[in-house]
């Protein structure tokens, strides 16, 4: 990954300022959180599912080691090749190998975030070959030149009108804005890709250390073409992936389909354990895992940050994050955006290139209420604030301001006293534009907000004695 220090606020600033990605995002977003509300409230027992999901999670990765030796010897015992990667360029050698060994040059690849990560497509580009993505949203971002804004979603960013000129002037097809026709237009050309490809290269949502079993989930069955239609098959996985047992996935796919898609189940689950035997008719000769360690053996040790590692990337968190909703995935500046990239990128890359992130957040809570396998979002995202904070590296501004407030926390009566003046403030300047600095940067995006007719000290004396009743 690129140790450039990413600038989220510059990066969302140009974000705001387009009304087009803003509308598009949003409007994906609503759609998600109605679909999402509607399968989960009708699980009864969907908070003990999440715990179970959190609980088995944190245990494996107590004993991660453990696990993923089994899941080595289990893929290899079913015909299959495991190959270690402890970094990103040692991932990309390892897979340009595999297909140059193959004397392959067409790829085909399903989504994968682990292979965005490590830039894979640039690397196998580099050593020759064509790469497709065969995940609709994955091959509109990747004609666009573009990268991923979502973690399910990629194309999220994009209307149907600018998908509609991007085929027409990339594929030479006639601008169509019906999305079924858009849809059959990219089908055409994939299909013929996979027929022709060489080397299927997919991501891994869960891998069954007992068993050798690799599980994939998708939507549209590209992936299944990508396993079974190339002779050769190269899956990617962070070493996070592995699970123990068949019988936890009955628990994952219950909770990843209903937070990811808001569907009761995922089109196409497929389950993987070695490659083709004799007899078989269809299915890749060689089976091979890359598993991709990156940092994330770093991440495990952390007694605090483990946690993060429990993410199965369905999204939700991205899908109700105000904060997400207004800048899009692309301000993060990493393939991981929204609460969970605030927290996983800083990790991979480091809290120098990515101390921003943290604080791209309103700590509002509705991340760590969604999320499926129950990651406290906000404890992490404020104890990475702490650990950015306690290297120094705050602005005098920031730091002044943190002065001020404890001051004033400190006693009662300066907190009464700078109330009185911050109501006596924002009432003299509602409905202003143009303000001192730091508010006038409050309101180049938003109004200042309306003051509260009374301190709520006041009204907590006034419900206190009329009995409790709103006063
Ligand atoms: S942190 Fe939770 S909600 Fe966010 S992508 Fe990961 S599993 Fe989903």
């Amino acid at each position: 990954m690129r140790s450039v220090p990413i600038d989220f606020v510059r990066a969302s600033e140009a974000a705001l300022a387009d009304p087009v990605l803003h509308a598009s995002v949003r409007r994906a977003m609503v759609r998600f959180r109605d679909l999402q509300r509607a399968v989960i409230e009708e699980v009864p027992d969907w908070q003990a599912l999440r715990e179970h999901a959190h609980r088995v999670k944190m245990h494996t990765l107590a004993h991660l080691d453990r696990y993923l030796e089994q899941l080595d010897e289990r893929v290899t015992a079913a015909g299959g090749r495991v190959h270690w990667a402890r970094d990103a360029g040692e991932a990309q050698r390892i897979i340009a190998d595999l297909v140059r060994a193959r004397g392959g040059r067409a790829v085909v690849k399903s989504k994968s975030m682990t292979s965005e990560e490590i830039e894979l497509n640039t690397a196998l580009q580099a050593a020759g070959c064509q790469v497709v993505e065969t995940d609709l949203g994955e091959y509109l971002v990747q004609l666009a030149g573009d990268r991923p804004a979502h973690l399910i979603a990629p194309a999220i960013h994009r209307s149907t009108e600018e998908i509609a000129r991007l085929l027409a002037d990339r594929l030479g097809v006639p601008v169509h804005d019906d999305p079924a026709e858009l849809t059959r237009t990219v089908r055409r050309v994939l299909r013929r890709t996979f027929l022709s490809a060489d080397v299927g290269i997919t991501g891994v949502n869960f891998a069954v250390a007992e068993t050798g079993t690799l599980v994939i989930v998708e939507n549209e069955g590209n992936a299944r073409l990508t396993t079974t239609l190339p002779r050769m098959h190269i899956a990617l996985m962070g070493v996070e992936k592995v699970i123990p047992r068949l019988a936890d996935l009955a628990v994952f796919l219950t909770l990843l389909p209903r937070a990811a898609t808001g569907q009761r189940l995922s089109s196409y689950v497929s389950w993987i354990t070695g490659p083709r035997r004799p007899g078989e008719g269809d299915g890749p000769e060689e089976l091979h895992l890359v598993i991709l360690d990156n940092g994330r053996s770093g991440i495990a040790a952390d007694p605090v940050m483990a946690e993060a590692l429990a993410c199965i990337r369905c999204g939700a968190c991205l899908d109700v994050c105000p904060v997400f909703e207004r800048t899009a995935g692309h301000a993060y500046g990493s393939v991981y955006s929204g609460p969970i990239g605030a927290v996983i990128t800083p990790l991979l890359r480091g809290l120098d290139a990515a101390a921003q992130l943290p604080f791209a957040s309103s700590l509002c809570g509705a991340c760590g209420e969604i999320c499926p396998v129950r990651i406290d979002l906000p404890r992490l995202l404020l104890e990475l604030r702490a650990r950015v904070m306690s290297r120094g590296w705050s602005g005098p501004m920031e730091r002044m301001f943190v002065r001020g407030w404890t001051a004033v926390m400190a006693r009662a009566s300066r907190l009464r006293v700078a109330g009185r003046m911050a109501r006596w403030a924002l009432r003299a300047l509602q409905g202003r534009r143009v303000l001192p600095y730091p508010l006038s940067a409050w309101v180049r995006y938003r109004d200042l907000p309306a003051p509260p007719a009374d301190a709520f000290r006041d009204r907590w004396q006034k419900i206190r004695s009329s009995g409790g009743a709103q006063p």
